[in-house]
């Protein structure tokens, strides 16, 4: 498999942390994606957005248990 981006054949499995948004807050997923170790492309099989699309399922429904690790801030219009 080559990287899309850059080209590169230097893919591999790495542990990230995935942003997902869930109302008004952003939810950080640790998953498992393949990652171009030289441009940082991510690329998701199926699986793994199944498993994005059942997460978010389950935070609407507050059926996961989740940690508040910082504030979602926003700058007034630049
Ligand atoms: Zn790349």
């Amino acid at each position: 498999m080559k990287c899309v981006v850059c080209k590169s054949s230097d893919i591999q499995m790495k542990m990230v942390e995935e942003e997902v948004r869930s109302g008004r807050d952003i939810v950080l997923i640790p998953i498992e994606v393949l990652v171009c170790q030289n441009c940082g492309e991510r690329y998701y099989d199926r699986k793994t957005m199944r498993k994005f699309e059942e997460i978010k399922i389950r935070l609407k429904e507050h059926d996961l248990e989740v940690e508040e690790v910082g504030k979602v801030l926003r700058v007034h219009a630049a």
